[in-house]
């Protein structure tokens, strides 16, 4: 038996034989079964025929204007027939039993290091070309491809995903009645992939640096989210562990208890709502106590359907039964919060009606995302409006509020709010007439912060998001495992920041909450509420632990804790004095 570790980020202990998936670099690859051969090897054949069809047509095309050049692409016509590249790339699937992308990959870096050692300038250029047509053969590979989740639907055993990375986009859409669970070399608490993780309840391990070269496929791994470890070729003793399923769903509590109000022992209420990512995930909402959703993280919409595009009319449906569903209590839905890393996934592109341009090399988590990227496009966000606003209408019983990711400035939020005034005008001139309905800001840029006196004066409410304030404040990029140690939610400067927020809020009447993962550790949601904050939104399997805590400290204790802690200069300090309080704080920012 081998042991990897690495962080713990779903709880529940499960086997199965590793499936493996490398995602870096948007190569994927994965075990092609017997069945599966042939499919897979016309599928190449089609993509060398599309190419050499696109390389005649940009031939023909460049000879028109300049026949000197045309030439050019003769070199990459030749090399679609040389028995070096598209008859090896099938070698490889035959024998490797992986996907063509793959074997292009593969054969590319072959033809690279070859082309590096050879002295001739002129066939070291060559490179270009070889690289130019492995693009062109991939690219043609995905038309009508079966993704790798269709794939992983085939599987006739139990098995478990081994990754160097796993977008969001994937796990949302992975049947996890057939794969048991995932570990991943990248990743860490607060990355998406692990949020999804426990909301599907599905046991993951992530940032564990080399597990998807150390495990082969078909080999069988035990994976621990409660321990944070793989175990590969497992103990009878740790498969027994799995086969009896360690179970880690929460303990909940009888029916009373489950619907009795978060407060301190002293009787201060706190307000516990729900972090979910599907519509369905209502009822889990529910059974666990939140008062209501606190944060819907709309974008999930683009990424779990069949690839069709998603309609105003449908998300209207979405969205109106998730008010009807959580009525009285309320529903906070944050607008799509998609970065151009996920709309670099041809399954998100696809899934906005208008699609969105995307500039793939320049993709980035910092770049056009969230509210910027509805305001540079708006279509989408107009079609969202409008659903949302539709839904607020047809019930009256439910709670809407709106509120907008990734906001750095005032204008935006004026920006946002206008086109909210235009989707709702253009109802009325349709006859449909919508209520007002809360506008609030996620604040997790530090511009955000640091004018959350000035945002306030024209926003309805707050969301603090630590997840994203946090690495944006401490510069560590929240899904990079190489920095999640420098990751701390106790770092003096993000308690100072959370302070300010709360305290503008408060000066300024509107109502301030906090949905970052932190306020699932019942130790920091403590320090929270001693800062001063009493509206919390987390994942619903956090809810019950929350009120029992809660139920059991006073919050003149917290305050006197939290004026310790803001006087302390570094994490291990803060983090000594909240453990003397608490105990052991969990792993957040291992
Ligand atoms: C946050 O940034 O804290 C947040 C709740 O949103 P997300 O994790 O979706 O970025
Ligand atoms: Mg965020």
């Amino acid at each position: 038996m081998r042991r990897l570790n690495g962080i713990g980020v779903s709880p529940g202990v499960v086997s199965g034989r590793a499936v493996i998936l490398i995602q870096r670099g948007h190569v994927l690859r994965y075990q092609i079964g017997e069945r599966r051969l042939g499919s897979e090897l016309a599928r190449l054949e089609k993509s060398r025929e599309r190419s050499r069809q696109q390389l005649l047509d940009i031939r023909a095309r460049v000879a028109l204007r300049r026949p000197e050049l045309a030439s050019l692409f003769d070199a990459q016509l030749l090399m679609l027939d040389d028995p070096m590249l598209v008859s090896r790339v099938a070698d490889i699937v035959r024998e490797q039993r992986v996907n063509a992308e793959w074997a292009v990959q593969q054969v590319f870096h072959e033809f690279s290091s070859v082309f590096e050692e050879v002295a001739d300038p002129y066939l070291r250029e060559r490179k270009g070309d070889v690289s130019d047509l492995a693009g062109r053969l991939k690219m043609n590979l995905q038309q009508g491809v079966a993704m790798p989740r269709e794939l992983l639907r085939e599987l006739d055993e139990p098995s478990v995903i081994i990754a160097d990375e796993l977008t969001p986009s994937l796990v949302a859409q992975v049947d996890w009645t057939k794969v048991r669970g995932f570990a991943t070399d990248a990743g860490s608490r607060t990355s998406h992939t692990a949020i999804l993780a426990r909301s599907l309840e599905v046991p993951a391990v992530v940032g564990l640096h080399n597990a998807s070269e150390v495990v082969q496929a078909g080999q069988l791994v035990v994976i621990d989210g409660n321990a944070g470890a793989v175990m590969v070729d497992p103990t009878p003793l740790e498969l027994a562990r799995a086969a009896r399923g360690e179970d880690h769903r929460p303990a909940v509590g009888g029916d009373a208890e489950r619907r009795r109000p978060a407060a301190t022992a002293d009787g201060v209420r706190i307000r516990l709502e729900a972090n979910i990512e599907f519509p369905n995930d209502l009822a889990a909402a529910r059974y666990a106590g939140a008062e209501g959703i606190g944060l819907y993280r709309s974008e999930f919409l683009l990424t779990g359907s069949s690839g069709a595009a998603i309609t105003e009319d449908e998300q209207y449906e979405i969205y109106r039964g998730m008010l009807e569903g959580m009525a009285p209590e309320m529903v906070t839905v944050r607008t799509f919060d998609v970065d151009e890393d996920q709309l670099a996934s041809q399954l998100t592109r696809q899934a906005l009606a208008d699609g969105w341009a995307v500039d793939e090399k320049r993709a980035s988590r910092q770049g056009l995302r969230g509210l910027r990227l509805s305001l540079a496009q708006p279509e989408p966000f107009q079609a969202q409006l409008r659903a949302l606003l539709r839904a607020a209408r047809e019930c009256p019983q439910g709670r809407l509020r709106i509120m907008f990711p990734f906001v750095s400035s005032v204008e935006q939020l004026r920006e946002a709010r206008r086109m909210v005034r235009e989707a709702a005008g253009e109802l009325a001139r349709r006859g449909e007439a919508v209520p007002a309905v809360p506008i609030g800001v996620v604040i997790e840029i530090p511009a955000a912060a640091y004018t959350a006196d000035l945002l306030a004066r024209e926003a309805d409410f707050f969301t603090i998001g630590t997840n994203d304030l946090i690495q944006y404040c401490l510069a560590v990029d929240r899904a990079d495992e190489r920095v999640s140690r420098l990751y701390e939610p106790l770092h003096p400067a993000i308690l100072r920041v959370i302070v300010m927020v709360r305290r503008a809020a408060v000066r300024h009447r509107i109502p301030v909450s906090l949905c970052g993962e932190m306020a699932s550790d019942p130790a920091l949601l403590a320090l929270l509420v001693g800062l001063g904050l009493t509206e919390f939104s987390m994942t619903s399997a956090a809810i019950p632990a929350a009120k029992q805590v809660l139920a059991e400290v006073r919050s003149d204790d917290l305050r006197a804790l939290a004026r310790r802690v803001l006087k302390l200069a570094t994490v291990e300090d803060i983090e000594r004095e909240v453990t003397a309080a608490f105990g052991r704080l969990s792993s957040i920012h291992e």
